[in-house]
């Protein structure tokens, strides 16, 4: 895969049928378009959505917040920017876990992050844009979803102050 700092339409097309394919296989509600995806990739301001690195020059994911096997909605709400740590130590864990962990190490309360720790009751309420009011309900365990198809990007520079 070719990075580039645009957001090249076709690959980005590419890229949404890819994911598309793989959320049907797995028989997940939602269809993603290269619209989605260009608005998730530039929503993350070149930051990990999870731990707040920078993406400059290093690889990254788009991931399912909560996993299509825990019914997650293959849907732009329920995708985030994740670096290739944050990807790797997500592995199977609950985003509410996940999400505690990664406040545990980083001291850094993210969009994502915050998003998540409300809608999950893990601290007193704070509007989330995360999920609709249905989503995520009855979670336990969850299970791996990984996407692993790249997104057709890379930062070469971040596009400004990232100040969480
Ligand atoms: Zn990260």
């Amino acid at each position: 895969m070719i990075y580039q700092d645009i957001l090249e339409a076709s690959a980005l097309e590419q890229y949404a049928a890819a994911l598309n394919a793989r959320a049907r296989k797995a028989q997940a509600a939602g269809q993603l378009s290269a619209a989605d995806l260009r608005h998730r990739i530039h929503a993350c301001r070149g930051r990990c959505e999870w731990c707040g690195a920078s993406l400059v020059e290093r690889e990254f994911e788009l991931d399912h917040v909560i996993s299509l096997r825990q019914q997650g909605r293959h849907s732009a709400a329920n995708l985030a920017v994740a670096c290739p740590d944050c990807n790797r130590r997500k592995g199977s864990k609950h985003p509410a876990r996940f999400a505690a962990e990664i406040y545990a190490d980083t001291g850094l309360r993210t969009d994502l992050l915050s998003g998540i720790m409300a809608h999950f009751s893990l601290e007193p309420a704070r509007q989330s844009p995360l999920f609709g009011p249905q989503e995520g309900a009855g979670l336990d365990a969850a299970t791996s979803e990984g996407v692993s198809a790249r997104p057709p990007y890379r930062w070469s520079a971040l596009p400004g102050r990232h100040d969480e």
